[in-house]
């Protein structure tokens, strides 16, 4: 029997370099071995852009395409749309009973986010919605409806990871060891910094590389990203830990070129515009086989539509045996 992996992507704008490798390329290096659900979390989605649907509803579509460019095999992952999956709502709200309303506030994902969401909730969160402050209790639904036992994520989303487990330590105990608690699979680059150097590559920060940026927009990125603020001169030597541009060549540069990078840039042979234009050659070659794989289902947008309605059909059945289960540990399955 192959183990289970659940795991989301909310569609709130197109994946950058930080999903590819924080998440993205695990998904397709696990999905020969495992039972993948991988869910569109359009409901997630909504809790922070509920005052604006289309955006949430136009990048259903951009995600599931962005995933198929990365090599998620639609005949081995079953891609669905979270909110065609009643049962995951449903399931909210009787884990609603097994947490409090404290605990929520205290989650560290919840804190950090609500704080970088100032004009939505408040200076000091004061007006936060219990959608936003319930969203963890809902993934906790989205992993175990599914019977998830692992999720490939990126590191801001160990803290959500934890509270799932202790919703279901809480259930087992009362309605009977049913659940299983999932377990986190981290990449190598858990948390990709952003160009500027911020600790997080995000969507909304302007310091992401989208995988769909053309040629130019790479550039004028890369060119603007943050060096070594002590090199001034062409020649001057300079230290690459502190460098966004070398940072990112320990991504995409193969190894004898990386070599070359590093001692070049220590000894000052080398310059940061030339150094930036390597790089730039180099996230085009990785992105140029994603480009391609994407435009043929940007060709056939109802190819992309098939996949995310058998997908979800699939999703749709596993969730309804597991509810069945979950409804006869708490007594309330009356039919
Ligand atoms: P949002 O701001 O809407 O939450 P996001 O960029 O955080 O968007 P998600 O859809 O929430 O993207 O996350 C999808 C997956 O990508 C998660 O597993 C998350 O941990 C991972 N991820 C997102 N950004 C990064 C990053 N910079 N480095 C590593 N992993 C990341
Ligand atoms: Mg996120």
């Amino acid at each position: 029997m192959k183990k289970t992996i659940l795991t989301g992507l909310r569609p709130t704008g197109n994946l950058h370099l930080g999903h590819l490798f924080g998440a993205g390329q695990n998904y397709v290096k696990l999905q020969d071995e495992y039972e993948f659900f991988l869910e569109i979390a359009d409901v997630q989605a909504l809790t922070d852009n509920f005052d604006n649907p289309e955006k949430v509803r136009r990048n259903v579509k951009e995600i599931t395409m962005d995933l198929l460019a990365i090599g998620v095999d639609p005949n081995k992952v079953h891609l669905f749309i979270q909110s065609r999956i009643p049962e995951i709502a449903e399931l909210t709200v009787f884990y609603s009973n097994l947490v409090t309303v404290s605990r929520l506030f205290r989650n560290p994902t919840v804190k950090s986010e609500v704080a970088q969401k100032k004009e939505l909730f408040g200076k000091d969160g004061e007006s936060i919605t219990y959608g936003f402050l319930g969203y963890p209790v809902s993934q906790a639904a989205d992993i175990t409806i599914f019977g998830g036992e692992v999720v490939p994520v990126g590191d801001d989303q160990l803290p959500l990871l934890e509270q799932c487990r202790e919703i279901v330590r809480k259930f087992n105990n009362i309605y009977g060891d049913i659940l299983k608690e999932p377990e986190q699979y981290l990449s190598n680059a858990p948390r990709l910094k952003g160009l500027d150097g911020n600790e997080k590559m995000g969507k909304s920060l302007g310091n992401a590389i989208f995988l769909v940026d053309d040629y130019e927009t790479i550039s004028k990125k890369v060119m603007g990203a943050v060096t070594d603020p002590n090199k001034i001169k062409k020649d001057d030597p300079a230290n690459p830990d502190i460098c966004m541009v070398y940072y990112y060549h320990k991504l995409v540069t193969p190894e004898d070129e990386l070599k070359a990078v590093c001692s070049e840039c220590k000894n000052g042979s080398r310059g940061c515009v030339a150094c930036k234009k390597q790089l730039i050659e180099n996230i085009n070659k990785l992105l140029d086989p994603i480009k391609e794989r994407r435009k043929q289902y940007e060709d056939n947008p109802e190819l992309v539509d098939k996949i995310l309605e058998e997908g979800t059909i699939f999703a749709r059945n596993r969730a309804k045996e597991n509810m069945k289960k979950i409804k006869e540990a708490m007594m309330i399955d009356y039919e």
